[in-house]
């Protein structure tokens, strides 16, 4: 696939992601992922879909609210100036930063819709997951 792509907000349609090109695990191209607690799954203007929660990858216990696929895997720079994080302390928690194990812990900044999951514990990769139901990707002119 080519081309770039922008995450929007279904609720109040405003950007939440600058362009990023997409790029999919089923592809042969796609190079295998290194996924380390702490580091960004993908640079800067990429973005991941991957055909396995990172659940089933990498947590080995049940994150209900990150167990469905297609999934996103974003760098979190791309869509830092567009989403805040959600009000619920519940949400936030983590060790010594954010676990995601609670869910969707990121809002739209316009609509504080819930949008996403922020993960950046020592026990998770840098990550931010789009939320499935608040959120669609929209083609770019590129
Ligand atoms: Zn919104
Ligand atoms: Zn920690």
């Amino acid at each position: 696939m080519t081309g770039e792509t922008k995450l929007i907000c279904k609720i109040c349609r405003s950007e939440l992601s600058v362009a990023v090109q997409m790029i999919s695990t089923k592809d042969p191209e796609t190079p295998k992922l290194e996924l380390k607690d702490q580091c960004p799954v993908t640079g800067p203007g990429t973005v991941i879909k991957s055909w396995e929660s990172i659940q089933a990858l990498i947590y080995g216990h049940s994150v209900p609210t990150l167990d469905f696929t297609p999934q996103y895997w974003m760098n979190p720079i791309d869509v830092e100036q567009f989403v805040t994080f959600v009000k619920d302390d519940k949400k936030l928690s983590g060790c010594c930063g954010l676990s995601g194990f609670d869910g969707p812990n990121m809002c739209c900044k316009k609509c504080k819709s819930v949008v996403g999951t922020r993960q950046n514990d020592c026990i998770t990769p840098n990550i931010f997951i789009p939320d499935s139901q608040n959120t669609q990707w929209i083609e770019t002119e590129s």
